[in-house]
């Protein structure tokens, strides 16, 4: 069991190191709404505690990534007066790094080459993971090496899930937990076309850019095991973990980048800074009066409890 309950108490908790925070957004769209809150959340976490914040670009995606994107984001953040102190080398220049990594894998772990496709998949009569993902089939694991001598094209790899549970505390959720292979199975590290996935991604850079917190939208939470696997595989000091809720409509909908009325390039039209901010604060339960506030005012009185847990209603 890996149990990565307070993972700082040690060595840094004595060294009492400020904490570093980042930002971690995904260049392929306008920021939204939702990824200004997390971004706020990472922000004030670091901020309030005398932390750095670190800023990364998350380009796995050549295709839908681009610097037009990752340059109006830095603006959005600017604008919203979330600053960083410096910015590591976006994802799609990593991969010598991720290479790196992935052999130091398959020497500590079953690092396999897999050749399965999401239709195959989804014809195994498999048990599902608990995102409703069939979990990948031991049969395909325990190929020989003649049979995949055999195989056509080239493969995807995947990292064994062991019968380990790994839990930790979630600075927002509290405890969480989940066994590898029955929850969530043998998990790809680089897909078949060479891109690797955002599971290796996020640890290997978090890890070298020495990330101590971080904060991100609560849809991650359940990839949170896998990362906190990984550390432990390549010898990464694993940070701490705030999952955010998420942003819905007041139908209960989740907020994302289709409801386009709520990106910063149309929000910007109509209100400041800190009338947006204000507002995210109030209905996060940040602050008790709705009112105009900055970033730099809030991280004054920044305090993780007042966070509500449930869902935050964006309605106008
Ligand atoms: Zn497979």
């Amino acid at each position: 069991m890996i149990d990565s309950e307070s993972p700082h108490a040690g060595a840094r908790a004595t060294e009492a190191r400020p904490p570093v925070g980042r930002f971690a957004p995904t260049p392929s769209g306008r920021m939204h709404l939702g990824n200004a809150f997390a971004c706020l959340m990472a922000w004030l976490s670091a901020r309030s505690a005398g932390g750095e914040v670190i800023l990364r670009m998350e380009d796995l995606d050549t295709l839908r990534c681009s610097d037009l994107h990752a340059e109006q984001i830095r603006e959005d953040l600017r604008w919203l007066g979330l600053t960083w102190d410096r910015e590591t080398p976006p994802q799609r220049t990593r991969t010598a790094a991720y290479e790196e990594a992935l052999e130091k894998l398959k020497a500590r772990a079953n690092v396999f080459p897999c050749w399965c496709t999401r239709g195959s998949l989804n014809l195994v009569n498999a048990p599902h993971a608990s995102d409703g993902h069939p979990i990948h089939p031991a049969s395909c694991r325990l190929r020989s090496p003649e049979e995949r001598a055999k195989m056509k094209g080239p493969p995807a790899w995947r990292l064994e899930a062991p019968d380990l549970t790994v839990s930790f505390r979630d600075g927002v959720f509290g405890p969480y937990a989940e066994n590898l292979k029955t929850g969530c199975g043998d998990f790809v590290l680089r897909r078949a076309d060479g891109v690797f996935v955002y599971q290796l991604a996020v640890v290997v850079d978090d890890g070298e850019a020495g990330v101590t917190q971080v904060v991100r939208g609560c849809d991650l939470l359940s990839s949170t095991p896998r990362q906190l696997y990984l550390y432990k595989l390549l010898g990464l000091p694993a940070p701490d973990y705030w999952h955010v809720p998420m942003l819905t409509d007041g139908e209960g909908r989740k907020l994302s980048k289709r409801d386009a009325d709520l990106d910063l390039g149309v929000l910007r039209q109509s209100r400041r800074a800190e009338d947006l901010i204000g507002e995210l604060a109030w209905r996060s339960g940040l602050i008790d009066r709705r009112e105009p506030v900055s970033a730099r005012e809030l991280a004054g009185e920044f305090h993780w409890e007042r966070l509500k847990k449930a869902d935050i209603v964006w309605a106008s």
